[in-house]
């Protein structure tokens, strides 16, 4: 598993011992070696303190261990992030090297976040939906890291916290949002499944000993339990709690987890006007493709309304359900040579992209494609397309979903997870390891890079400039628009369930069971739905920057593999470093 670890505690180990040694040196050091042990350190120190986080990481050495959630952690998560405070404000950023500099920025927000998770916004007693055993199992059942009775041992240890992780649970919820207690219920309902009889028989059939399966079960029967008595305690806690976080809380989250030049208020203003221009631009194509698809047919008065018969039309063009992966697997070398073919960014052919089914433990995500990338602690693994075949869709879901991913969305979807998206993005990042870029990435950058893909493959050509292909395009791209739209009102501006339908369904032309989806998914969090546009609008006005910074000696590929060189950044800092523009 993790070659990297020895290496770097060694390292640790090492800077640690040279700063007893050498009292003669000054104190504020911030001399660039000495920054970047300091920033591995403290990323992996933050790892060894949570048994949970270091899983999701792909560390298993303390898989057995629990975090238990209550008030002596949180007090230890708190220390633990005013202590890093203290060790970062030992170096002046402006002084480290751009790398390292980017990295400082990381780890003051995180820790910046972690104080303001634990005191401001609170989430741990009022979310009984963070509180779920079943996640960390899952990775060790599904992931063969090791051999499967060691796997099993591991989540044996874990199964025997699990009463004393939801009595810790209990104590903390105060007051809960219905919304958040109905997740917790359906969570909890799931975690029940991933212990229920198919555990049970795989145990039996294991090679753990008599002894320790004996165990095993007995602790697996005491953690069923656990969970059954706190849906029933779920079930009568009072539940009250708007789920709307309100204006200024949303601010502060979004300065947090976005790290944006914008305010979320100010994202909301662009994402209204970048609608106004899709739809605008969605008429003048539907104008020109009516004579060819619906000549004869009155066309409608109403401008959403025409766009919707024409995407409605266009949509009954795409792949039959069997070919569906097949027809995804032969795109991506086609996206490779178009993107070499117009000199677009620097392409690793040493590290190819496997496309393969979505393994079935995968699956049920709601997610029809995936990228799984390797972990800081096994980079040299293969990076996967997951795509799921439609093989155990009804006739009726696998038609719908063929609609939505017809002739023109698949390519678009190819283009944002594999080509030049997330599957490109990736590999540049991996070049410039940094555990802190790593493992406190930058969800807007990354997304956010994975939208702007989709826009610059077509204005490089991508689809031959067909109406057809620009349409579509508006469409997928209006969920991104209205996506950040609908959270930032629903949160600060009282959006009701009904305009946030309207706005979906008759302005971004969704299917009533995606709306539906998406205004469950609204209330249940904050600020993750503006991502992928506020990465988007970030990076499209950088790249904007850039051209009037350069003028005629501006070159996209040169932008973009600078862009990418820098790793999963926010795209703030990454601006601010190309552009030569310093921010205290
Ligand atoms: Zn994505």
């Amino acid at each position: 598993m993790s070659k990297l670890l020895r290496p770097l505690s060694a390292l640790a180990l090492v800077c640690l011992l040279a700063a007893c040694q050498t009292p003669t040196s000054p104190p504020m050091s911030s001399s660039p070696e000495g920054f970047a042990q300091t920033a591995e350190r403290l990323v992996l120190a933050g790892l060894d303190r949570s048994p949970e986080a270091s899983i999701s990481a792909g560390r298993y050495d303390r898989a057995g261990e629990v975090t238990l959630p209550d008030a002596a952690s949180r007090a230890a998560d708190l220390a633990f992030a005013e202590a890093g405070l203290a060790t970062l404000a030992r170096f002046d950023p402006t002084t480290l090297p751009p790398a390292q500099r980017i990295d400082h920025g990381l780890l003051k927000n995180r820790f910046e976040s972690t104080r303001w998770q634990l005191q401001t916004f609170r989430e741990w007693a009022w979310n009984p939906a963070r509180y779920s055993v079943a996640g960390p199992i899952g990775l060790l059942l599904n992931t063969p890291y090791a051999p499967e009775a060691e796997r099993l041992r591991a989540v044996s240890s874990r199964l025997a916290r699990v009463p004393a992780y939801y009595a810790a649970a209990r104590g903390n919820i105060d007051n809960p949002t219905p919304e958040h207690r109905e997740l917790a219920l359906t969570q909890s309902r799931g975690a029940l499944t991933l212990l229920g009889p198919a555990l049970r028989t795989r145990v039996a059939g294991s090679a753990l000993s008599p002894a320790e399966q004996a165990e095993f079960i007995t602790r697996l029967d005491a953690a069923r339990a656990a969970i059954e008595s706190w849906q029933a305690w779920l079930g009568t806690v009072a539940a009250q709690r708007p789920f709307r976080i309100g204006a200024e809380l949303y601010e502060q989250k979004f300065r947090f987890d976005v790290q944006s030049p914008l305010t979320a208020a100010q994202l909301y203003d662009r994402a209204a006007a970048e609608k106004e221009r899709l739809h605008a631009d969605m008429d003048l194509r539907t104008r020109e493709l009516w004579p060819r698809y619906l000549a004869g047919q009155p066309m409608p008065d109403d401008r959403l309304e025409r766009i919707g018969r024409m995407v409605a039309h266009l949509s009954q063009q795409h792949v039959p359900r069997e070919q569906f992966v097949a027809e995804i697997r032969r795109q991506i070398p086609l996206l490779a040579e178009f993107v070499r073919r117009k000199n677009l960014l620097e392409q690793d052919e040493t590290r190819p992209l496997v496309v393969r089914e979505t393994p079935p433990y995968m699956r049920g995500g709601g997610a029809i494609a995936s990228i799984s990338a390797p972990g800081p602690f096994n980079p040299t693994a293969n990076t996967y397309y997951n795509v799921t075949p439609l093989d155990d869709f009804s006739a009726e879901a696998a038609a719908s979903l063929l609609r939505e991913y017809n002739h023109w969305v698949l390519q678009i979807l190819n283009i944002h997870e594999a080509i030049p998206g997330h599957y490109t993005q990736l590999l540049h990042a991996n070049k410039a390891p940094s555990l802190a870029k790593t493992l406190l990435r930058n969800g807007a950058m990354v997304e956010g890079w994975a939208v702007y893909a989709e826009r610059m493959m077509l204005e490089q050509g991508w689809g031959d400039q067909a109406p057809e292909m620009w349409l579509m395009y508006g469409k997928w791209n209006l969920r991104v628009v209205t996506n950040a739209m609908l959270d930032i009102a629903i949160h600060t501006r009282g959006m009701t369930e009904a305009q946030a339908m309207d706005l979906m369904q008759r302005e971004a032309f969704q299917e009533p069971a995606e709306a539906a989806n998406k205004w469950r998914r609204a209330r249940l969090s904050q600020v993750q739905l503006t991502t992928y546009f506020s990465g988007y609008a970030d990076i499209l006005d950088l790249r904007a920057r850039r051209q009037a910074q350069l003028g005629t000696a501006f070159d996209l590929k040169t932008f973009h593999d600078q862009f990418l060189s820098v790793g999963s950044a926010p795209v703030r800092a990454i601006g601010d470093l190309m552009t030569g523009a310093a921010r205290p």
